[in-house]
């Protein structure tokens, strides 16, 4: 017997064969797919009893599909061939979203359209995913083992040939579509990124982001954000515990509009997925409720936290983040005083550099005021502006880049240049919207 929470939840997705029309041939009801992945160990324990077996079974199943990243039931071999099909009878499989598609840009970072939801389900989505070998820096400098090496120190603007693509306008053209095959090769990355989308598009609406674009087309389930981590751990052949991998939730979407699923996931990939919370970074554009709630999370499941400041005031904030007429800066500044930073570790402002608009000397100045304000230990990340057709925006030139990032320094603020990755792909930040045209 199934659980009966599990059972009712079952029922909703049974659906009539949609291959006859109405009044032809009898319908018969299909059992659509449920999805093991996305429960925890004490659903999927609870799951085991109603199959009538011990609990402990459950453990099995989550040490399966979260550290093993079994993609198929026929995997699980520490469950019985029966218990398998029993499984299967009752309308269950793995589920973990899919790597449908990959782009891999000349820098090494691939991006993924990750396909959500069971391939039965009607409204199966793709989201995106990046993986970036060596990372983009933007843990540079928090004060966390997940860090970067390089500690201070001024980042030049671009750092290496590879990442000069990343001065270029987008080329569709180099958007290709490549071979789907896990990475078999020795590895080639000492440390990387993942950067996770929680939302299918978002409703924000910056005006420089193209995600915003896409307006928001729906919620990730806690399964599809943290599933999108295990199929790029899984693809990577990442040893969890031994390889440095960092995770950021600053893909397509906004995390804190859909905080019961971004928490589920962290608590996911914490708890049978074995990640560290302090090698994960949540960034919100300010949703100051969802803040204040992040606030309360235990240290062993929070992860750090980065606000996407983008503007020196309000005034320039709001006619870029309207989110700045509900929640304004002061607003802000009071919500993250909330968090109780970890030893060591600091609040990160990410920092957009549009030309004109908020790459000027006085801009600097102005936001070492005010992020000194909050009275913590802070950094900020600087991103030059990626660009995306239909948005009206230029990208900041090298040398008011590295003004800026003086001046802030200079003001005694650690201040970091997060390196564009897979701009040619549109991988880089600001750019996910599901772009696949050739
Ligand atoms: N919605 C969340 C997380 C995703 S956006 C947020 O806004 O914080 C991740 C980061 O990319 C944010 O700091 C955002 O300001 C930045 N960003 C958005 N569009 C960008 C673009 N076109 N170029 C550079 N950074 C961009
Ligand atoms: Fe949404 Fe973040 Fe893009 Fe703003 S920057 S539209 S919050 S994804």
């Amino acid at each position: 017997m199934l659980d009966p929470a599990v059972t009712q939840n079952l029922n909703q997705f049974v659906q009539l064969d949609a291959g006859h029309a109405a009044g032809e041939t009898p319908l018969r009801p299909e059992p659509r797919r449920e999805a093991l992945f996305g429960l925890d160990a004490e659903a999927l324990a609870a799951l085991m009893v109603g199959l009538g077996e011990p609990a402990w079974r459950g453990k099995q199943l989550a040490e399966a599909l979260y550290r093993q990243r079994v993609s198929d039931l026929s995997e699980i071999t520490t469950l019985s061939k029966l218990l398998r099909s029993k499984l299967a009878s009752q309308g269950w499989e793995v589920g973990r979203p899919r790597i449908a598609q990959v782009f891999q840009s000349v820098d090494g970072t691939e991006r993924y359209l990750v396909q959500c939801g069971s391939t039965a389900r009607a409204d199966a989505q793709t989201v995106e995913t990046v993986w970036m070998p060596e990372g983009d820096d933007g843990e540079a400098g928090d004060g966390t083992d997940s860090a970067s090496p390089q500690i201070s120190g001024a980042p030049s603007f671009p750092h290496s040939p590879a990442d000069r693509v990343g001065d270029r306008e987008p080329r569709a053209g180099a958007v290709e579509r490549a071979y789907i095959s896990p990475n078999e090769s020795p590895k080639s990355w000492r440390r990387a990124t993942i950067c996770v989308s929680s939302q299918v598009g978002c409703a924000v609406n910056c005006q420089f982001c193209l995600t915003a674009k896409l307006g928001l087309q729906r919620n990730l389930t806690a399964g599809e954000i943290a599933g999108q981590v295990v199929a790029a751990l899984a693809r990577q052949g990442v040893e969890v515990g031994r390889d440095r991998v960092n995770l950021v939730f600053m893909g397509m979407g906004e995390p804190f509009l859909n905080y019961e699923n971004f928490m589920a996931a962290v608590r996911l990939l914490v708890r049978e997925a074995g990640l560290s919370p302090q090698r994960m970074t949540v960034s919100t554009s300010g949703i100051v409720p969802g803040i204040e709630r992040f606030a309360q999370e235990p240290a062993e499941l929070r992860p750090k936290l980065a606000i996407s400041l983008n503007a020196p005031n309000d005034l320039v904030r709001q006619e870029l983040m309207p989110i700045n007429r509900k929640w304004n800066i002061e607003s802000l500044v009071d919500a993250v005083r909330l968090v109780k930073l970890r030893p060591r570790e600091r609040l990160t402002f990410e920092y957009v550099l549009l030309a004109g608009v908020t790459d000027q000397p006085e801009h600097a100045r102005e936001v070492a005021r005010l992020v000194r304000r909050t009275g913590l230990p802070v950094k900020v990340n600087l991103i030059a502006w990626n660009p995306g057709p239909g948005i009206a925006y230029s990208m900041p030139k090298p040398g008011a880049v590295e003004a800026f990032r003086e001046t802030l320094a200079g003001e005694g603020i650690p201040t970091y240049l997060r390196r564009p990755r897979g701009r040619d792909i549109f991988a880089a930040c600001g750019q996910l919207k599901r772009t696949v045209e050739s």
